[in-house]
């Protein structure tokens, strides 16, 4: 008999927000230890929390995004533990009445598009960290982050499969970008996911003792995690022992998951109102202007460049894997650049170069305009293609404009039938071997003779009367 999987998922969200949730402090990552502190984040006696405005607005959008019910009324809840980084003793977060329930999010998956079912969507502070590598010897506290605003969401357990775990995920991420709620950034712990899985016999409706894995920092530590974690529930049962329902804690340098607790029930939290805070209350206008302000999502962005640009599937994935790409490709297609050209632009050179340049569509210096006037220069023939590129570069690196820099440079692309003969013939001399496979019938070389002449030209020949050149040559002799 064989076994199912069955995951869920929590997933702790930072919001981008200036602020944390109940104070004015800054909510920075990376700044000195314990300057972006006050009274109320520590939990001083007598310190009160007020609600940042902003941070509600971000999770209504949130919830929105994913197509929830928004209650007009939710409630703070205390949730009481004890550890270090948590200077209250209690963490203030929603339980019984959270901000949004029962929502979905559809994402491609293994078998096509598919479905997960949001469960809830709720606000809450987040903790303070422990520095392990600061003191010698002992562990430090850092309570910047203590208080800021997160959402945590909360899914049904549809997931059966890790790969779909981490293409969920993608999808998640994205549509957190696209609305502005979070900058995502995993590696400062911008969004943190508790996997929650356990197996049963195939067709059993009954769900199994689950394991709860948390302290993965990458969507691939998810997936790695679950798939052990799958093994190892699945041998357990086979022997005929039940899994214990515990936390697990994925350690991404050993590829291993340790035993943390026994998972704690709810009740151990001793949840109960907030005393210090009356209850959220978001009004129908708020709700309306945060759909009004929702922009189009992913998946739909995707489709509709499909159908109206007429892109293939990989071009407007790649497009529109951020809102700031698909900004950038619409500018150029709104400047009467041809909506294929335009996606091999900023699909090929122009991610190249913000890959080596560190920096997204939104800030990369180099704006559509001046790549849609270095397009016009190729089209005009003016300049070619492979020397197009290398205007790209000195355009982010120096600025000015394309036209000027190919004069500069000396790129204008060379018509002139007397100098490309020249090149033509010096490299028909120096490759006579692969002249000899072309007349065999090799024809597939003629592509790296024309790589040949650009490169001797400096990039300055025009390719296809090189690529005419050639082939007349060759035909001569
Ligand atoms: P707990 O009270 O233990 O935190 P919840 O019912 O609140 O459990 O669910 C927490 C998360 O675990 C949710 O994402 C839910 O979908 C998932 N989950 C619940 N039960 C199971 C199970 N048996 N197997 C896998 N995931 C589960
Ligand atoms: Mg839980």
């Amino acid at each position: 008999m064989s076994w199912e999987t069955v995951i869920g998922l929590e997933i702790h969200v930072r919001l981008k927000t200036e602020h944390k949730l109940f104070c004015s402090d800054r909510a920075v990552f990376g700044s000195e230890p314990n300057t972006s502190i006050c009274p109320v984040c520590m939990g001083l006696p007598g310190a009160l929390p007020v609600l940042n405005p902003e941070a509600v607005n971000l999770a209504l959008q949130t919830a929105l995004a994913f197509g929830c019910t928004i209650h007009f009324e939710s409630v703070w809840a205390r949730k009481s533990y004890f550890y270090p980084d948590l200077p209250k003793g209690y963490q203030i977060t929603q339980f019984e009445h959270p901000l949004a329930t029962k929502g979905t999010l559809m994402f491609s998956g293994s078998e096509g598009d598919m479905s997960v079912s949001i469960r809830r969507v709720h606000m809450e502070e987040d903790a303070g960290k422990l520095l392990h590598d600061r003191v010698p010897r002992a562990s430090a506290i850092d309570l910047n982050r203590a208080g800021t605003a997160l959402v945590e969401i909360v899914t049904e357990p549809d997931l059966r499969m890790p790969a779909d775990v981490r293409l969920f995920l993608g999808e998640l991420k994205q549509t957190l970008e696209y609305v502005g709620a979070s900058d995502c950034n995993m590696e400062e712990g911008d969004l943190r996911v508790d996997a929650n899985i356990s197996v049963r016999r195939s067709g059993s409706l009954r769900l199994g003792n689950k394991t709860e894995i948390k302290n993965v920092n990458s969507f691939s530590g998810v997936e790695r995690a679950l798939s052990l974690e799958i093994s190892r529930q699945i041998a357990t049962l086979d022997s005929g022992d039940t899994v214990g329902q515990q936390t697990l804690l994925w350690d991404d340098h050993r590829e291993e998951l340790r035993e943390m607790r026994l998972k704690e029930e709810s009740h151990d939290y001793r949840y109960f109102p907030e005393p210090d805070l009356s209850p959220l209350k978001v009004t129908e206008e708020q709700v309306v202007a945060a759909i009004e302000s929702l922009p189009e999502l992913p998946r739909e962005r995707c489709s509709r460049f499909k159908d109206i640009y007429e892109l293939k599937d990989y071009d407007a994935e790649v497009l529109t894997q951020s809102a700031a790409s698909a900004d950038y490709f619409e500018e150029l297609v709104g400047i009467e650049i041809d909506p294929k050209v335009a996606a091999k632009w900023v699909t090929g050179p122009l991610q190249a170069l913000m890959n080596e340049r560190r920096e997204d569509a939104r800030t990369v210096p180099v704006r559509p305009a001046k790549i849609g006037a270095l397009i016009g220069l190729i089209e005009r023939g003016i300049v070619s293609e492979s020397a197009a590129k290398s205007v790209l570069v000195i355009l982010a690196q120096e600025g000015g404009n394309p036209s000027d820099i190919i004069e500069e440079q000396g790129l204008i692309q060379e018509r002139d039938i007397g100098q490309l003969t020249s090149w033509v013939t010096e490299v028909l001399a120096k490759h006579s071997e692969e002249v000899a496979r072309y007349r065999g019938g090799e024809s597939r070389i003629l592509g790296y003779l024309v790589g040949q002449v650009m490169n001797d030209s400096g990039g300055a020949a025009d390719p296809r009367l090189a690529r005419d050149l050639l082939i007349k040559q060759m035909s001569n002799e």
